[in-house]
């Protein structure tokens, strides 16, 4: 059988894009040695999160193994890695420069792809012949990251890793940096009085309908659902427009619905970028830090149907040009939040019609 074949044996029902399987029957053993997903993105002009979940897919499926880099912040080389997320930790240490260092999930953890030994035979002498060469660079300080590479980040907030690998955490002493990160959380207003307007049961199917309409969102626009807690959803997204298109959907589902005319379930969002730790909470991937609790805050002080970000997801450029095609205006002002010293700064938006 050739790897072809073999991989469409291994993902039935899956559809590997047709370059993809061509890069890798064709492929030599070094090409699968390693595999830098945004490179390879470009080469075979594949979009990069197409690519993240067929190389995932062939993961679980046994064919490539998936590695957490971690790059030594003193001299790039790559001290240590782990096949499994549950594995890393916020610290390592680099025999090379003799010298601890912090991890940041988004700056100097790379995930790359190598063919599992079961699918293509990668001969030994092809990693020790790579790894003496980082080593003579690593003396010579001539050792680059990578350009372009694929973060652990990048890895942790795409939804067929969540899907596939959602249960692998880190252990419960650990915490990972995260140097940016966008968060939106999201409630519902007036589901106390639709309880005792409708009943329970029909209550109920209105407010599994705004899950699946905020789940949607979320995923349609890149993000990742972190968790629920009660009516309320925590969603992450690796740029911040993806949170605002994210809330801005859901805000248009909304509207399409009766429940607004009725005067019930008005949704309240709000969204911060910044960074954070990850960290294991019931055994999820979860956020912890500043960030998190000022994006809690600003969600809790919108008061009816709206969108509320703060100064720092305005700071984006796609941010910004999104809002000017929506023809969003926007209302400033400085906020006081409980346990927050300064006042910050937050603009609410109601979006229009798209
Ligand atoms: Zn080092």
């Amino acid at each position: 059988m050739n790897r072809t074949d073999r991989i469409r044996t291994a993902l039935p029902g899956f559809e590997v894009p047709a370059q993809l399987l061509q890069f890798i029957e064709t492929a030599s053993p070094e090409d699968l040695f390693r595999v830098n997903l945004v490179t390879l993105s470009t080469k075979i002009n594949v979009p990069l999160d197409t690519l993240l979940s067929a190389f995932l897919k062939m993961v679980e499926a046994g064919l490539f193994n998936l590695s957490w880099e971690y790059h030594c912040t003193h001299c790039n080389a790559i001290p240590d890695f782990k096949h499994s997320f549950s594995e890393l930790k916020a610290e390592s240490y680099c025999p090379l420069c003799d010298l601890g260092f912090r991890n940041t999930l988004d700056k100097n953890v790379e995930v790359t792809f190598t063919a599992h030994n079961s699918f293509v035979e990668i001969p030994s002498e092809i990693p020790e012949r790579i790894k003496a060469e980082a080593i003579a660079a690593v003396k010579e300080k001539r050792y680059q990251m990578p350009e372009h590479f694929l973060s652990g980040l990048q890895c942790l907030v795409n939804e067929t890793f969540h899907q596939l690998f959602g249960e692998q955490v880190l252990s419960s002493e650990e915490s990972l940096a995260v140097e940016t990160i966008t968060l939106l959380f999201t409630d519902i207003k007036g589901s106390t009085q639709m309880y005792s307007d409708l009943g329970d049961t029909k209550s109920y199917e209105i407010v599994r309908e705004h899950f699946k309409i905020l789940f949607q969102a979320i995923v349609q626009n890149g993000g990742v659902v972190v968790k629920t807690i009660g009516d309320a959803v925590m969603g992450s997204f690796l740029k911040p427009v993806n949170a605002i298109r994210a809330a801005v959907q859901v805000h248009d589902d909304f509207n399409k619905r009766e429940w607004t005319s009725i005067g019930y379930l008005q949704i309240k969002m709000g969204i911060h970028t910044g960074h954070a730790i990850v960290v294991n909470l019931n055994d999820t991937v979860d956020y912890f830090g500043n960030t998190v609790n000022l994006a809690a805050r600003v969600q809790a002080s919108v008061k009816n149907h709206d969108i509320r970000f703060t100064k720092r997801v305005l700071e984006d450029s796609e941010v910004v040009s999104y809002l000017k095609e929506r023809k969003a205006i926007l209302h400033k002002k400085f906020e006081m939040f409980k346990g927050i010293n300064d006042p910050v700064e937050v603009y609410r938006f109601t979006p229009g019609a798209p």
